[in-house]
């Protein structure tokens, strides 16, 4: 059971602490996840922000451009315009004081001039010349719109540039456009090298079609890569996404993988000819606190587990050594090592279930004086001896334990009481003759109970009873000189236990009234009419058991009580003779049975005067009877109470006449008042004895009539019984014939009113 309770315990510790550890684990998780979408929000926030700086940055380039072309178109006046040398010769200086590639003018008729940087200024240039990009924003601007190319070809510069063109007015109408292209390179400055998230990410610049206008000289795609689209980096989803989004020119965020690791990037339109600013995260240095935290975590998380493992292992470990050693100490006997009651009784409990046997249990003699005489070592030694004895007397299945002290259990398969005590007394006789202690000439002596199973009526607890059988069974052989075996006696332990339960209740019994007075009434064979009752006393117990005067009166006897019970008795008998006086019923006297301690007892006069004097009732009507044994040891004695009594006007009877001692010797000497002959006399007299019988108790009543001396017959069963008395001239009857003793509340309503009082017997 213990076993059982441990290893549920040590289940139910390793079950939680894997929930700990999940729990550990999940907290973690989120944690790591949270951090994670935290640092992906940061960066993104960051990415933006950065992304914007540089789209305001090229707005900003391209506005400073503009406005140098819309200036200097402002000084193209149509004279200027009309004059084509003096045209090229500003438009060359304007060329020399910034950085474009190359700056031309044409009319809206499609003639101009142009100024390549580092070259002779062209006269007479033709618009279908120029490259078909650089003809559309020169188109735009015929139109009145100031616009910026995409990425071309220059014819002029053998190089791909992109261009801006303005109008120019003269008189309010559009007169012409003047352009200028440049590299894309222009952007350089602001890309090239340039990073972004604290060097963690790098920028591109991307056309409408997800070509690469400027790639950062630092990228994570080590191959050259004419589009975004190229190669497979992007997978299929976001594939599709970067092209809705190009084609809505909507903001983006989304991954492509290289070399087995995944990069976020953000597409952020930068509003001008549909181009796009591409930002990658390579996830390096990017607010160095995030990274390092969640990643510091989650190491620290994974560390803990397995941390937390060995700790769990060591835990059990420790656990189970520890559980052993409860069991250990929870089953054995720690100083012979065998078992202990604890595992003998569950043991016990097992085999009964299914089979027949016996329990024994033995203790030494005089134990407690061994370890004085021999000292602790012998005294272990003879326990240690008792152990191997004992193993040695056991059949298969048979097992035995050491309680405490000198006291040892075993569990024999056997239930005939002629052969367990042939194997009991084997045992003890080897214990007697091989201990250490035997070969000092001192007689070791061996108490030994047996309880057998089938000795109980209730099956359901038969290991339970066996056990506490066992223990009364030894308490009887303890006391002997030498060794002994006692079989447990069910009927003798009931009345142990009646006797147990009459001595530890009587005083509450009394204090609670369950002491009861019982009536039984005495005839008066001359006038045939009721002539006095016998109080006797009943012990109703709280749960409604009754206990007769004969198995309790011998124990108050013995320890005194029956001192209380009969004075108890006495002023019931007084209380009752006063309630028919008070309810105007002429009163009957009663008698009351006085034992051999109460009636020698000094104050005993005082006490009973008392009483009636306490009751206002005369002490005529109370009878004293005693028992003939009082007279035994000193009459003298005996008759001096007596006379103190009768003087005070109490009148004293001899009980059981006949049952004894008694002799007519001893009935002349006593001053008695009445005779009560026991009932043996009747009960006893079959045929051929009831002459002899009937002639003794003619004597007696003779003789007690002589000395003045009334008799009552006791035991008066049959009307022949009647009869016999009546005869032989016994004054009164007392028997089941007239009555049983009934409760006091039953005889006042039998006999105690108006009309039976009259009726005879
Ligand atoms: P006892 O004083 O001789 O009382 C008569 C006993 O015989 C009563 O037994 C009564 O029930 C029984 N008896 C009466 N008529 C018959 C009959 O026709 N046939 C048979 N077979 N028995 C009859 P009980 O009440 O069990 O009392 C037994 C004894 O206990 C009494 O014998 C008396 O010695 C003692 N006793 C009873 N009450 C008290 C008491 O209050 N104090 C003391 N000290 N002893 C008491
Ligand atoms: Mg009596
Ligand atoms: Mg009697």
């Amino acid at each position: 059971m213990i076993e059982e309770k441990l290893q549920k315990q040590l289940q139910r510790s390793m079950f939680y602490a894997i929930c700990i550890i999940v729990v550990i684990l999940a907290g973690g998780g989120i944690l790591a996840v949270y951090l994670q979408s935290e640092k992906n929000e940061a960066v993104r926030a960051q990415v933006i922000l950065e992304a914007e700086e540089y789209k305001n940055r090229i707005r900003k380039q391209l506005e400073t451009d503009f406005q140098i072309l819309t200036t200097l178109s402002a000084f193209l006046e149509e004279n200027v315009v009309a004059d084509r040398e003096l045209l090229a010769g500003r438009l060359d200086e304007a060329n020399q004081n910034n950085t474009f590639l190359t700056m031309v003018y044409y009319d809206t008729s499609g003639e101009g001039v142009i100024s390549v940087m580092g070259e002779e200024p062209v006269i007479g240039a033709k618009l279908s010349d120029l490259s078909p990009e650089g003809r559309r924003v020169i188109e735009f601007s015929f139109e009145g719109t100031a616009s910026v190319s995409r990425l071309f070809e220059s014819k002029l510069s053998d190089s791909r540039v992109f261009a801006y063109s303005v109008p120019v007015y003269g008189n309010d109408r559009i007169i012409g456009a003047l352009a200028a292209s440049d590299h894309i390179e222009i952007f350089s400055d602001i890309l090239s090298g340039n990073t972004v998230l604290g060097g963690g990410g790098y920028i591109h610049m991307l056309n409408s079609e997800g070509d690469f206008l400027v790639r950062s000289s630092r990228t994570v795609i080590g191959e050259a890569l004419g589009s975004i689209f190229d190669g497979s980096y992007l997978t299929g989803t976001s594939r599709e996404e970067v092209r809705d989004a190009m084609e809505n020119q909507e903001r983006l965020f989304s991954e492509f993988d290289y070399e087995g690791k995944s990069y976020s990037f953000l597409l952020e339109p930068v509003g001008i000819n549909g181009w796009y600013l591409l930002c990658v995260n390579t996830e390096d240095g990017v607010n160095s606190g995030f990274p390092s935290s969640a990643t510091v975590i989650q190491l620290a998380f994974i560390g803990i587990v397995p941390l937390m493992i060995v700790l769990m292992l060591h835990g059990y470990r420790l656990l189970s050594n520890y559980n052993r050693s409860l069991i250990s100490l929870a089953y054995y006997d720690p100083l012979t090592g065998c078992e202990n009651l604890t595992r003998f009784r569950q043991r016990l409990m097992e085999v009964m279930g299914n089979t027949q046997g016996s329990v024994a249990a033995i203790s030494i003699r005089q134990f407690p004086f061994l370890n004085e005489i021999f000292g602790k070592e012998k005294v272990i030694q003879l326990l240690c001896q008792i152990k191997e004895i004992a193993g040695r007397h056991l059949n298969q299945d048979e097992f035995f334990c050491r309680d405490t002290d000198d006291k040892f259990y075993l569990f024999l398969k056997e239930t005939d009481q002629e052969v367990l005590r042939s194997r009991l007394e084997a045992f003890l006789y080897e214990i007697e003759h091989e201990a250490e202690i035997s070969r000092s000439n001192y007689q070791l002596a061996i108490y030994c109970g047996v309880a057998v199973s089938g000795d109980f009526g209730n099956p359901d607890d038969v290991a339970g009873q066996l056990m506490n059988s066992v223990v009364f069974a030894l308490e009887r052989a303890r006391g002997a000189h030498t060794s002994t075996i006692w079989f447990f006696d069910s009927e003798l332990h009931k009345k142990e236990e009646l006797e147990n339960y009459i001595e530890s209740h009587m005083h509450q019994a009394l204090r609670d009234g369950e002491f009861q007075m019982y009536l039984q009434p005495k005839k008066n064979l001359r006038s045939g009419l009721l002539g006095g009752a016998e109080a006797l006393v009943r012990w109703r117990t709280g749960e409604g058991r009754v206990i007769f005067p004969d198995q309790f009166i011998p124990i108050f006897e013995r320890n005194g009580f029956c001192i209380e019970l009969d004075l108890y008795m006495a002023e019931q008998a007084c209380r009752r003779i006063r309630s028919w006086i008070d309810r105007g019923i002429p009163p009957i006297p009663i008698s009351v049975n006085q034992s051999k301690r109460l009636f020698f007892k000094t104050d005993y006069v005082q006490v009973l005067t008392g009483l009636a004097r306490k009751y206002e009732i005369s002490p005529q009507l109370i009878t004293l009877e005693i028992l003939e044994g009082m007279a035994l040891e000193n009459v003298e004695e005996l008759n001096t109470k007596i006379v103190r009594l009768q003087a005070e006007g109490f009148r004293i009877s001899l009980d059981d006449f006949g049952s004894g001692y008694s002799s007519l010797n001893t009935l002349g000497k006593l001053k008695i008042d009445e005779l009560k002959l026991d009932r043996e006399f009747l009960m006893n007299a079959s045929a051929q004895e009831q002459r002899r019988i009937r002639l003794i108790m003619e004597q007696i009543v003779r003789m007690a009539g002589r000395l003045g001396i009334a008799t009552v017959a006791e035991g008066v069963e049959i009307p022949g019984d009647e009869e016999l008395i009546r005869t032989i001239g016994c004054d009164y009857g007392q028997g089941y014939l007239y009555s049983r003793p009934i409760s006091a509340a039953d005889f006042d309503e039998k006999y105690m009113n108006g009309k039976v009082r009259e009726q005879k017997l």
